[in-house]
Formats: structure tokens, C-alpha cells, sequence
């Protein structure tokens, strides 16, 4: 399994050796955030797997839940690109929009629909959970 990807300027790519574990879409407040005023879509990978050239900068925050979180974007383009949870430190979520073939993220399920506008278009097809499930059983 050879998967590419990297930010809107060419600055930060990356390369993944596994398939992913899963894909989510997430409506959480934060995600509208990041995915200016839509839910993000994420693809769940082994770290290990996942190799980055080029420089990101990391911002951190605190979860509801009490997890801590490092989200990292491109410095010069502002593109996010992964997120990661001291909790799971095997676990890294690449933004699906980063990846140069999005067809491999078809999301599985949509998360926190609780927190999405009325407006938002969640997919009738796959499951809907109302707040946060674990990335992997
Ligand atoms: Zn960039
Ligand atoms: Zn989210």
C-alpha cells in the first residue's frame, strides 16, 4: 500500500505505507473550524506508517473529553493536514482533502452530527453518531 499526499503549496508531503483503518466525517465544533464552515473528512492511519518531509506547526488544545490534541498545518499555507491525541499515540488522522487520490477516504460514518448547523448535508447512507466513538474497535 503506497499512499501520497501534502498541503496546497507543496511545502509539507507525506507518504503511507498501510491502508487505513477507518474514515469519519466530524461535525465537531471544531472541525467546522478547519473545514471553514463544513465538517472535516478523516482518515485514520497506523503513525507509524505515515512519513512527513517538510515543516508543520503544531496547535494544541484540550477536547471536552479531556484528551489532549495536536493538530498540524502548513506554516505557509495554512492547510490542515493531520490530528493526533496524546490518548492514542498510534493513531494519526490525515485530512482527506491532503490526500492526491481522495477516492481512498469514503467516509464510514459521520460523527458529532449534535454540534452541526441545520444547514449541513449529512450523508442518509452511512451511519450518524451524535458525539464521539473510538477510531478503531
Ligand atoms: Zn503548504
Ligand atoms: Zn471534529
Amino acid at each position: 500500500m503506497q499512499i501520497a499526499g501534502g498541503c496546497l503549496c507543496g511545502s509539507v508531503r507525506f507518504r503511507i505505507t498501510a491502508a487505513p483503518i477507518i474514515t469519519r466525517a466530524c461535525w465537531c465544533r471544531l472541525c467546522q473550524y478547519l473545514g471553514a464552515g463544513s465538517s472535516t473528512v478523516n482518515v485514520c492511519f497506523p503513525r507509524e506508517a505515515v512519513a512527513v518531509e517538510g515543516e508543520t506547526r503544531d496547535y494544541r488544545s484540550v477536547a471536552d473529553s479531556g484528551n489532549v490534541m495536536h493538530r498540524r498545518f502548513c506554516p505557509q499555507c495554512g492547510t490542515p493536514l493531520f490530528s493526533e491525541a496524546e490518548a492514542r499515540p498510534h493513531l494519526i488522522f490525515v485530512r482527506a482533502g491532503t490526500l492526491d487520490d481522495p477516492e481512498i477516504a469514503k467516509p464510514a460514518a459521520t460523527i458529532w452530527t449534535s454540534a452541526a448547523p441545520t444547514w449541513a448535508c449529512i450523508d442518509e447512507r452511512i451511519p450518524r453518531v451524535e458525539g464521539q466513538t473510538p477510531p478503531a474497535a
